[in-house]
């Protein structure tokens, strides 16, 4: 119960942190004032920071005794929204808005850091509060290339996202994969310019493009094992000038190839070329096709989320609230954190009909229920204490 006192104590200071940063919301690598928020919160905790990766933050708790060392982990990027929500603690910049929760995020992980630097003498180990910029490009990776991985080295991780999809009072962790590998491409078909009267002195790139996109449709529908979720997708197609008559010479496509299965990503990359290939070379095109990871399978640890479900279950007291059923082809960069140690990604419910929070993720009108906040520093102390505990 000493756990649940200290989160009661501070359940409107994680609240205010909350509408603070959803009021002044900055785009990936432009979290100044969320840094400087967040840097001079732990400074005020005892807690000694870092920074890293441009606007990111880390700091460092050590527990009295000695162990493992945990990763924690917030992001804190906003979105290029323009906010339509009303709430008086409406985005002040037009534009920008919190329109994924990672407002939320934030607050939780420092209310977690409060009560854990509170719970410091029986702590064994130590505990990496990592918070995270531009979560929606990739971030995590520039963390792990400036080393947030080690000094000290890391053992295991933790993440979550208040989630639209499922309703307030649940949350849901499962193992294996949760959410999508994509794998985004760029496809410029290569034909020859020319008269539209002469199709035959041209090579129709807008053609070939045609003949592409709908061959490669059967990578998902005749080549992958149904079971095994995948999705291709174009996004952008590009072509041609304003005319009626001038055959364009060449084609750009834009798109993602996406799999929420283990070792799909190279698999589904290497079919989408071959069909491509061999599709522009029937009609005599050619081509240029890149890749750009847009982020990693996100695969949660067999133990690591029996050791999740457990802290979920002490947060909300109720077996019936603790779910096991969210996968999405949607992509998150905490896989770059779990694909190098054991660790686990949970989804806090905070979709709330009754009080018209109903909007999906990066919607002007998307909202959480803030109720869930302190559950989501609950399940970040617990969880953190739960593991180190087991060393
Ligand atoms: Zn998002
Ligand atoms: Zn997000």
């Amino acid at each position: 119960m000493e756990i649940k006192r200290h989160i009661e104590t501070l359940i409107p200071e994680i609240i205010a942190l909350r509408r603070d940063f959803h009021q002044h919301p900055e785009l990936g690598f432009q979290e100044f004032r969320t840094r400087d928020q967040v840097k001079h919160f732990l400074t005020s905790i005892g807690i000694p920071i870092k920074d890293m990766a441009k606007t990111g933050v880390v700091g460092l708790l050590e527990g009295d005794e000695p162990g493992r060392t945990i990763l924690l982990r917030a992001d804190m990027d906003a979105l290029p929204v323009t906010e339509d929500t009303g709430l008086a603690w409406q985005s002040e910049k037009k534009g920008v808005m919190h329109a994924c929760g990672h407002d939320g995020h934030t607050a939780m992980l420092l209310g977690a850091a409060k009560v854990l630097s509170r719970l410091r003498s029986r702590i064994r180990g130590r505990i990496k509060f990592v918070f995270q910029p531009n979560e929606e490009d990739a971030g995590a990776w520039l963390m792990i290339q400036e080393g947030v991985m080690e000094n000290p080295t890391v053992d295991a991780a933790f993440g979550c996202h208040l989630w639209s999809q499922i309703d307030t009072g649940t949350i849901d962790i499962r193992p294996g994969p949760v959410m999508a590998a994509s794998h985004y491409f760029s496809l410029t078909i290569k034909g020859k310019g020319g008269h539209a009267g002469f199709a035959h002195e041209s090579i129709d790139p807008i053609f070939v493009s045609s003949a592409v996109i709908q061959a490669v449709q059967a990578v998902q529908s005749r080549e992958i094992n149904a079971l095994d979720p995948a999705v291709v997708m174009f996004t952008s197609a590009h072509a041609g000038s304003n005319s009626h008559t001038i055959v364009p010479d060449q084609m750009t496509l834009k798109g993602s190839l996406r799999v929420l299965y283990e070792r799909g990503e190279q698999d589904i990359r290497n079919r989408f070329k071959r069909i491509v290939d061999h599709t522009c070379h029937a009609h005599r095109a050619d081509y240029d096709l890149t890749f750009k990871v847009g982020n990693h399978l996100l695969s949660n640890d067999d133990i690591f989320t029996s050791l999740v479900k457990s802290a979920a279950l002490e947060v909300l007291a109720d077996p019936n609230r603790v779910t096991g059923s969210v996968r999405t082809m949607a992509g998150e960069d905490f896989s770059e954190y779990i694909s190098q140690v054991p660790g686990a990604f949970a989804f806090i419910g905070i979709r709330n009909p009754a009080n018209g929070i109903v909007y999906p993720h990066h919607h002007p009108k998307f909202d959480i229920d803030e109720t869930m906040l302190p559950k989501g520093t609950e399940l970040y102390v617990r969880t953190a204490l739960a593991y180190l505990a087991k060393a």
